[in-house]
């Protein structure tokens, strides 16, 4: 923590970054195994043609306060700008969920469903904001909406705000570190996230075991154990499924797991 106060010390006693914001969280233990740092061409990539600076054109930012009186307003909608299984562990209530798994297929996801956000005040809004600007800049550059406003400082800043507190917020936020989650609405918690199995409700991600899929499922502890931590009967019985290595299951476990689903399920794969 010493060192990390040190940094920001040092960005801000530089006059490029003396107004950077710094988003601190506190919590128990490393949430970052550890740090990178890499040149990238783009940071949030979209990969456009025609590059966006949020600098000339961007949405206009709404402190929480703003942001949460405004999506009460009419003809107001409210667009997900993060992917999939970020939504479905935790949105603001009523948002709109674009069904992309990466960031880069948003701008070709709102050209096919342009109908949803014509002649509406859209609200955007990401984890952190950065998202959010580049987007909103492309949603007003399109000419797709007018009236573009996006969350300054994203969901984090939303939940920790002393006034609005994370209302509206359903659900946890999905966080691209070691925790995976975090809590936003300090008022209420209403479950959104469903087990990929059962459809219970459920805010618990894994990975799916086969090394080669490792897609993210929110499942229970349960059936982790009864599916083998696998999406599909393809990645329980591939010969690297990380679960049957970790348990040590021998074939004749495997196939009375097998069974088991067969039979509870209905189906074989
Ligand atoms: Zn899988």
């Amino acid at each position: 923590m010493e060192q990390t106060n040190k940094y920001m010390e040092a960005m801000h006693n530089d006059p490029r970054f003396a107004d950077m914001p710094f988003k601190v969280d506190e919590a128990d233990g490393h949430a970052f195994k550890k740090m990178h740092v890499r040149p990238r061409p783009e940071i949030v990539t979209l990969r456009l043609e025609e590059d966006i600076d949020p600098n000339e054109q961007t949405g206009k930012y709404l402190t929480p306060r703003e942001f949460y009186e405004a999506m009460q307003e009419e003809d107001t909608v409210v667009l997900d700008a993060r992917n999939d299984f970020e939504y479905d562990l935790g949105h603001f209530r009523g948002a709109i969920r674009p069904d992309i798994e990466t960031f880069r297929e948003l701008p070709e996801w709102v050209e096919e469903n342009k109908e949803k956000l014509e002649g509406k005040k859209v609200l955007t809004y990401c984890t952190g904001g950065i998202r959010c600007e580049k987007f909103s800049g492309w949603l007003k550059e399109q000419g797709i909406a007018e009236d573009v406003g996006q969350l300054q400082g994203g969901i984090v800043t939303y939940g920790k705000d002393p006034e609005v507190q994370g209302e509206l917020w359903d659900g946890q936020l999905y966080v691209f570190d070691e925790r995976i989650s975090v809590p936003v609405n300090q008022k209420e918690h209403v479950v959104v996230g469903r087990d990929y199995f059962d459809g219970e409700p459920c805010e618990r991600y894994v990975n799916c075991a086969n090394p080669d899929c490792n897609k993210q499922i929110l499942c229970s502890e349960e059936n982790e154990h009864k599916y083998m931590r696998g999406c599909t009967h393809e990645c329980r019985v591939h010969p690297r499924n990380l679960y049957i290595a970790e348990q040590n299951l021998t074939q004749e476990d495997i196939d009375a797991k097998l069974q088991r689903i067969e039979e509870e399920d209905g189906v074989t794969q």
